[in-house]
């Protein structure tokens, strides 16, 4: 209705537009895996892996692309493949599968009946209760979002301290292209966080805070940048390399396939 409206008031020149935007984004006929995203602020066509998706992103560049985007993605299959095929072993939210947490496995447990979903450190499990087994993965996220909202935001303050800056409003989300990011309000910084952190080892998940804490001060990547951030984190290196080489494992988790 919205595109048979809008119709009437463009006219007839940008008739089929509005139309077919309104389609996007949608999966291709034959694949899948793969989805089609309209970018206005696009200039090419492009790929990109959605690691958490487990699923690849066509970029159209504007509605009249389109068809050239099909055929793009139809000629890179190949590639898309062995993109997909090389993502690490999903590790879905089902009972008696393990997830990483703290950068340990962790069992998770699902006991009959109700009460507070709890994480046993001694006994690495996650547990639970849950009345059925469809709210079971949603129980899970939700649990783990509220660990790394309370260790994220220690962490945020203890380095916005350091660097005597003050951190307003700590949010935990799942952004799928960032560890972190943060914006300056009003003199204070409001910083937000991927949840898969809480997944990691607790040194990376320090790291990235003090990363974003470092923005605090500079908002950039500027070589200024990067001395506060070694002023008050020791192993910058160490800490980046692994979330390079293990970024695409936290996205695995709780995926389903
Ligand atoms: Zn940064």
């Amino acid at each position: 209705m919205a595109g048979f409206l809008s119709k009437l008031k463009s006219g007839n020149a940008t008739m089929r537009g509005p139309m077919v935007k309104d389609q996007f984004p949608f999966r291709d006929e034959d694949d899948p895996r793969v989805l089609y995203v309209l970018s206005e602020r696009a200039r090419r066509i492009s790929l990109k892996v959605k690691n958490s998706e487990r699923e690849v992103h066509v970029v159209v560049p504007g509605v009249r692309a389109l068809s050239k985007a099909k055929q793009f993605a139809r000629e890179q299959r190949d590639w898309i493949d062995v993109q997909l095929e090389s993502l690490p072993p999903p590790m879905p939210f089902r009972p008696g599968e393990y997830i990483l947490f703290q950068g340990q496995e962790y069992q998770l447990i699902s006991p009959p009946g109700k009460g507070r979903p709890k994480i046993s450190r001694s006994r690495q499990k996650i547990i639970v209760p849950s009345p059925d087994a469809e709210s079971f993965p949603g129980r899970v996220r939700r649990l783990l979002i509220r660990e790394a909202r309370e260790e994220l935001t220690a962490a945020s303050h203890y380095y916005a301290e350091k660097l005597d800056k003050r951190v307003g409003k700590v949010s935990v989300r799942d952004q799928s292209s960032r560890w972190g990011s943060c914006i300056t309000r009003n003199g204070e910084g409001h910083i937000s966080y991927s949840w898969r952190l809480i997944c990691a080892p607790p040194e990376i998940l320090e790291y990235v805070a003090a990363h974003e804490c470092a923005h605090l001060v500079h908002d950039d990547h500027s070589k200024a940048f990067w001395d506060v951030c070694h002023s008050i984190y020791d192993d910058v290196k160490n800490a980046t390399k692994w979330l390079n080489k293990n970024g695409a494992k936290l996205h695995a988790i709780g995926a389903e396939f």
